[in-house]
């Protein structure tokens, strides 16, 4: 009886150092494989990324670990964002004469809906042209009318302009929801 041998060169799952059986699906993934420790002027943590093998469940189990930990440094992120936001707003208020409560709750009033950034981008943006075209006395004079009205005009393009545009465009417009994301990887 004749002998055979079969060399069958199997994949090996990085996450689960289980052979991926021939035929089945195997996906590629760029991942973090090691933390290396630099020396001399690298010194400090390096992150080595590179290509791995996964099985179909391993590389679902891993797309969803680093949608967590997307959406979990997104939050983190917000919530320096509204610190930070917050308290130099809090400080505009300030400068104007509003009392503590009012500065306070008009600052998170802002961060809650969703305008706080694009108010502090404006007033930037408005304060220091006035400050360049008619001057300082007039940006001191007219201060708390500025801010107010800024903070008007960005609030009415946050929720008029998008009432307007969804009236004018009609209403059989579905509103078109992002799709869940695909992500194979490579983050
Ligand atoms: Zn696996």
């Amino acid at each position: 009886m004749e002998q055979r041998i079969v060399m069958l060169n199997l994949v090996q799952c990085w996450r689960c150092k289980q052979y991926i059986p021939p035929g089945q699906e195997i996906r590629a993934r760029t991942m973090r494989t090691a933390v290396e420790q630099g020396s001399g002027l690298n010194s400090g943590q390096i992150d080595r990324y590179e290509p791995v093998s996964l099985c179909v469940p391993c590389d679902e189990a891993v797309a969803i670990e680093e949608q967590k930990r997307r959406e979990q440094s997104d939050r983190k992120m917000r919530w320096i964002g509204w610190l930070c936001g917050g308290f130099f707003m809090m400080i505009v208020f300030i400068s104007i004469n509003a009392p503590w409560p009012v500065a306070v709750l008009g600052a998170g009033l802002l961060a809650w809906l969703g305008i706080l950034g694009r108010t502090i981008l404006a007033l930037f943006v408005v304060i220091n042209t006035l400050l360049f075209a008619p001057g300082k006395s007039f940006v001191d004079a007219h201060d708390t009318s500025i801010i107010v009205s800024v903070i008007a005009v960005i609030a009415i393009g946050k929720f008029l302009w998008p009432l307007f545009h969804s009236l004018s465009e009609g209403k059989t417009n579905k509103k078109v929801l992002p799709g869940p994301q695909t992500t194979q990887g490579n983050v």
